[in-house]
This record gives C-alpha cells, structure tokens and sequence, in this order.
C-alpha cells in the first residue's frame, strides 16, 4: 500500500489521479488532497477518500472547506498549506498543480525526501538546476506522457548508449496552418485539442507548442541529454509518446492510446506498472501512424524555449511567466494568437539584455523575481498586441 498526496487534486490531471487509486484500493492510499479554491469538488473528494489532511491556496477557501466539512473532517490549512502537505510524510507526492505556483510543493517534497511524480512541468522549468540539484537519483519521475514515454524507452539502454530523444508532438489544432494563417484564430479554435481534454493553459500551450517548449526544457533537464539531441517530431494522434534513438541505429517509442492514466498510474506506482491503467491497441484494427517535421516558422515557440533552456538562469523562468500571462490576455480577447509567443519572445530578450541571472547564481528568490518581474512586462506589452 502506497501512501499519496495529491497536490491539485481538482485539476485534470488530480482527477484522473483518484480514478487510479479508486480503481486501486488495495494499491493506494490518499494521505493528502490540495487545490486552489475549489471548495466543493474537494470536498466530495474528502468524502470519498478520507486524507487526513486537505489544504487550499488561501486561508479564506480554507475557512469555507472547515465550514463545509464540519468539526469531524481532516485538517485543513490554507495559505501555504500546498507546501506544507507536500512535506508531510508519504510515500509518493503527485504534484498537478497549473503553473509557477508549483515550484515551492515541488522543492518542499524533494527536501523532504519523498518521491515526487511531476505533473507540473513549470516547477522543473522554471526552477532548473535549483530542482535538479534537490532531487536524488530517480526521486523525480515523469508524469507527462512524454517523458514518461522517455522514462519507459531509456529502460532500454544505458545513457552512454543513447544518441537522441525524439519528442513527439500532436502539432494541435493549427497543425498545417501557415503563421499568416494563424493571425485570427480564436481562443474556442485553440481550447479544442485534437487528441487530449486537459486544463485551459495546457491546451492553448498545445495550440502554441509552447507546451512542446516546455517539455523540450523537462526532457534537458529530466534526463541530462544536450538541447541539440532533443528533436521534435509532429505526431497527429499522440499514438506514440516519444521515443528514444540509441547509438546504434536502434529506436524504441513507447505507445499506448491517448490516456493519462497510464502515466499518472506508472508515476504513481513508479517503477512498478499497474494493471488495467489503460486501455492498450487492439492490434486486430487497421492502422496508420503519420509523422512529420515541425513547422518552426508558423510555430516558433520550440525554437525559443531551446534558447531559453540553453541559456538557462532565469531565461525558461520568464518564458513560462509572460506565457501564462498572455495566455490569459488571450483567453480574454486582449492579445492575438501570434501575439502570445511573439510577446513572450520580446519579453525574454530584454530580461537577456538586462536582469538576466546565470545557472551559477540562480537562487529561488531570483527565479520568482525573474517571473513576477516578466508577469508585469508581459501585460504592458500584452495589452497592446492585436
Ligand atoms: P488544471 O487547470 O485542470 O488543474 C490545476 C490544479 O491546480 C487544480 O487542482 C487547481 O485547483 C490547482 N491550483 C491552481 N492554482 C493553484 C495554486 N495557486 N495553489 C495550489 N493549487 C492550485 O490543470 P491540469 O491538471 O491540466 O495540469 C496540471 C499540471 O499537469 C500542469 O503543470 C500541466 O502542464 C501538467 N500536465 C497536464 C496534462 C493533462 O493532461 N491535463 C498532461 C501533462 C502534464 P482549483 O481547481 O481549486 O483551481
């Protein structure tokens, strides 16, 4: 029996994760849930799985969640309290919460020595080598389905032996589309991923590839592999995960139908598989697997996410920051779709030429300057892209 907490236990990614352990009862166990402000679905959720603690992002949700349950349920703390249960004794902390807002669970679970399944890619990206120093060997596990792809290939071979990872991407929405023909699309065009239901900023990250950009930083870092031995390849119907080319000529991908339970399950279980997780092909049916190079003129978020995870520092900080910013000016019909990238791309420039802090100074004080800093700029200048 593993004890869980499960930080952003509302989200897309938190609810698939307690369609695990409900499927598992024998296997799992909710130590801890965490949220934002969703009061009432959480607390169904304490209903159903008993933790012993619960803990919400302000101490006002926090109150209304007391209220609600009553003298006979869980603690329950608010502010602060995702930081505090991602310490709390456990076997595996799952971290899905959305945004920069992860990275202080993720540096308090891996000081506290807990095994962490990552969701929250921004906490590994925006955080770099200040999460990388704090892990110990394989206390990070990938929950994304790519790098968990990557996690499965690398089985395969020692890492002297690996020659490139092959990130795949779905291309989303406005795979095929020109830049010239992205200028109008709308935020419900980019809200409707081809292949996977997700949360609002994973989504339109997909419509951008900013998404893609992120995970290329996660794959770096993740895995300890040069930024010019990662490659994007565009994968319609994200059959195959990502795959992993070893010296000698030989590939292997990983591929499952599109279901994040089967990560968030092998993230969970880590390095044990859980049976059932997912549905698997059934190789009866007739198929097609269509791959094809990414269009990096219509779709220039890899390519700068490649330079901001080179330079490392701050740099992938104050992309991830001006993105969610300008996805949100997006959403509210403030910033046009090419305005997203080409907004955060004008953002990370001036923080290169000016404010900039190196890998070698990098501390957690900088880093959260770095984005508070490239939240203000990016809506200054969000607000008047169309
Ligand atoms: P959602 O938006 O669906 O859920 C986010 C969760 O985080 C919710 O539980 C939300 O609580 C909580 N949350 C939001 N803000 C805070 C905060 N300040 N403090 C604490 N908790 C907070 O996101 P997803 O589940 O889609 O994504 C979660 C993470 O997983 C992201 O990093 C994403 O990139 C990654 N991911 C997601 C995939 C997917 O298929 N969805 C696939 C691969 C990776 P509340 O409901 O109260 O707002």
């Amino acid at each position: 029996m593993r004890d869980v907490v499960i930080l952003g236990s509302t989200g897309s990614i938190g609810t698939q994760a307690l369609d695990v352990v409900r499927a598992n009862p024998g296997r799992f166990r909710v130590r801890a849930l965490t949220a934002g402000t969703n009061v009432a679905l959480v607390a169904e959720q304490v209903a159903e799985f008993g933790p012993d603690v619960v803990a919400l992002s302000t101490d006002a949700a926090a109150d209304a969640l007391r209220s609600t349950l009553g003298p006979d349920g869980p603690t329950v703390w608010g502010s602060g309290g995702n930081d505090r249960a991602a310490a709390l004794e456990c076997d595996v902390v799952l971290n899905a919460i959305t945004g920069a807002a992860g990275l202080t669970p993720t540096l308090a679970a891996l000081a506290a020595g807990t095994t962490l399944a990552l969701a929250n890619k921004e906490s590994l990206v925006i955080g770099g080598r200040l999460v990388t120093d704090a892990a110990a060997p394989g206390q990070l596990v990938a929950v994304d389905s790519e790098h968990s792809a990557f996690a499965q290939a690398l089985r395969a071979g020692r890492s002297s032996e690996v020659r490139r990872l092959i990130l795949t991407a779905s291309g989303g929405p406005f795979r095929g589309r020109s830049r010239a023909e992205l200028a109008d699309v709308t935020p419900a065009q980019a809200l409707a991923h081809p292949t996977w239901t997700m949360g609002r900023v994973i989504t339109i990250n997909s419509a951008t590839l900013v998404n893609k950009g992120l995970e290329l930083i996660e794959a770096a870092l993740l895995y300890g592999v040069d930024y010019d031995a990662i490659t994007v390849v565009v994968h319609p119907t994200s059959d195959v995960h990502s795959m992993v080319e070893f010296v000698d000529g030989s590939t292997i991908a990983q591929a499952s139908p599109p279901d994040m339970r089967l990560p968030i399950a092998l993230g969970l279980a880590w390095p044990e598989r859980v049976a059932r997780a997912a549905s698997a092909y059934d190789w009866g049916v007739a198929r097609d697997w269509h791959f094809e190079p990414l269009d990096s003129d219509a779709f220039g978020a890899v390519e700068l996410a490649r330079r901001c995870g080179k330079a490392a520092g701050t740099a992938p900080a104050v992309f991830n920051a001006a993105n969610e910013v300008c996805v949100d000016a997006f959403c509210a019909g403030s910033l046009g779709f090419l305005g997203i990238v080409d907004t955060v791309e004008a953002v990370v420039a001036e923080h290169l030429a000016s404010g900039f802090v190196a890998d070698t100074e990098l501390s957690v004080d900088a880093v959260l300057a770095a984005d508070a800093w490239a939240r203000a700029r990016a809506a200054e200048l969000a607000g008047g892209v169309r």
